[in-house]
């Protein structure tokens, strides 16, 4: 059984499926007119834990995440750079596809984009003005809120107090200031797609609630985002299948902010400006190990000095798989809990960690069992008690894998010269040549890593 935090509840709850074994689930894509960001990183990395953590599980997860491909901001930026709509959307797409493959997203199932849901969109707005649940102002279509009563579910609170602390608008054709686009009328020069109501192109709140139930179908089980979506994006997104009859997702999960320190982004004090910038200067592993040690409802604070710890805690974990010559898990292939047959300490770990990911998805709990159980197979090898240490070991990669976090560095991080060096310097160590080891340290210096010494052995991490 999963339990998850339900927004709507304000409680963690059973996740209870539309079809037992499959769950369904829609993530809020990005608008691709910029780099990603790290509150973009975060909010990835924690619903792609969740999908492998629930597929190690045996659970079959249909996986849906949409690029809102026009929007305000990337209408601005093709003006200001001479270019097209179209041609901001592909390049920053391309970037956002690049991040994710570095932080070792797993692809969607499937990704709508919606400029090719347009006619859907199109269906919905007709539907709600024909219902009089909508209405057309000089420049564009509104939903009228008033007319959902319990609309504010997701805010968690009453239409009134939303009404009473709602900014005022320019725009007084609008009944109400919550009341929101869900289509805006064309403007010269702009993209826009045909409607009998006007031509135009649909609001964001308009595209998701489409795409999700298209995908998806009615009642599906998950829809989730980063906490900012909660209100008024999903809450509107939920009003409209409300007015137009349809069953919406049956549990709504959302993820923690990211905090960048006191100063917000500022480049002076060497915080990332953006994922992609992180990632040139990280190994992209530790932004995963990061969100991991926290709970994924808890902010973060995602800084250089919260990076290298991260980083420190990877190179133990590296330290371990090349003690036991762990493979390589995670990436594009899942891990499935049905391939692996644990006994004695390994079982343990095993259930241990399932008894908290399978609640609320505790994984600080489940990465703290991880390391102890780090200090147990090195214990358990260094008093010669092989068979142990090595399933104990392994599982330890398995469980990692099943996060989506490999025990070793990627390619790029740490080559295999590198590995090589570490791998020749432990085996000096070990048989106390200690000439040798100082040798290939200086020459693992000479290839740019810090090199420290634990009891696990040598681990490098670049300065
Ligand atoms: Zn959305």
């Amino acid at each position: 059984m999963i339990r998850l935090f339900d927004s709507v509840y304000g409680d963690v709850r059973e996740l209870e499926l539309r079809d037992p074994g499959r769950i369904s689930m829609y993530v809020c894509g990005p608008t691709v007119y910029d780099l990603p960001h790290l509150g973009h990183g975060r909010y990835t990395l924690v619903w792609d834990v969740a999908r492998r953590w629930y597929t190690f599980r045996g659970y079959v997860v249909d996986f849906v995440s949409n690029i809102t491909d026009i929007d305000d901001n990337i209408i601005s930026r093709a003006l200001r750079e001479g270019t097209t709509e179209p041609e901001v959307a592909a390049r920053f797409e391309r970037e956002w596809w690049d991040a994710m493959d570095r932080i070792g997203v797993a692809r969607p199932s499937r990704v709508p984009h919606a400029t090719q849901y347009v006619a859907d969109m199109v269906e919905l707005v007709a539907s709600l003005l024909a219902s009089d649940v909508a209405y057309a102002t000089s420049d564009g279509v509104y939903f009228d809120v008033s007319r959902v009563p319990d609309y504010g579910l997701l805010a968690g609170q009453p239409l009134d107090s939303l009404r009473a602390g709602a900014r005022i608008e320019a725009n007084d054709e609008k009944r109400s200031p919550l009341d929101f686009a869900i289509w805006k009328f064309a403007k010269p020069g702009e993209p826009s797609w045909p409607a009998p109501f006007g031509d135009g192109r649909p609001g964001w709140h308009t595209e998701c609630v489409v795409m999700s139930l298209d995908l998806l179908g009615e009642g599906f089980d998950l829809h989730t985002g980063g906490f900012d979506l909660r209100f008024p994006h999903h809450e509107n997104e939920r009003a409209q299948a409300v007015a137009a009859g349809r069953d919406f997702t049956h549990h709504w999960g959302h993820s923690g902010w990211v905090m960048v320190g006191e100063e917000k982004m500022s480049k002076s004090l060497g915080n990332f400006t953006s994922l992609t910038d992180m990632l040139e200067k990280t190994d992209a592993r530790a932004y995963r190990l990061l969100v991991l040690r926290s709970h994924y409802r808890s902010p973060i604070e995602v800084t250089p000095d919260t990076i290298a710890d991260a980083e420190r805690a990877l190179s133990r974990l590296d330290a371990l798989a090349r003690r036991f010559d762990l493979p390589a898990l995670a990436g594009d292939t899942m891990v499935i809990c049905s391939d692996y047959h644990w006994s004695g300490l390994a079982g343990a770990l095993y259930e241990g960690v399932a008894l908290v990911l399978d609640d609320d998805l505790n994984t600080p709990l489940a990465v703290a069992q991880l390391f102890e159980a780090v200090s147990a197979a090195n214990a358990a090898a260094d008093r010669g008690d092989l068979e142990e240490s090595r399933e104990l070991a392994g599982a330890i990669a398995v469980l990692f894998g099943a996060l989506g976090l490999s025990l070793r560095a990627s390619a790029a991080a740490l080559d295999g010269q590198s590995e090589d060096l570490v791998a020749a310097r432990d085996r000096a160590r070990a048989q106390r040549d200690w000439a040798e080891a100082d040798r290939l340290r200086d020459r693992l210096e000479e290839l740019g890593w810090v090199v420290e010494d634990s009891a696990e052995g040598t681990s490098i991490r670049r300065p």
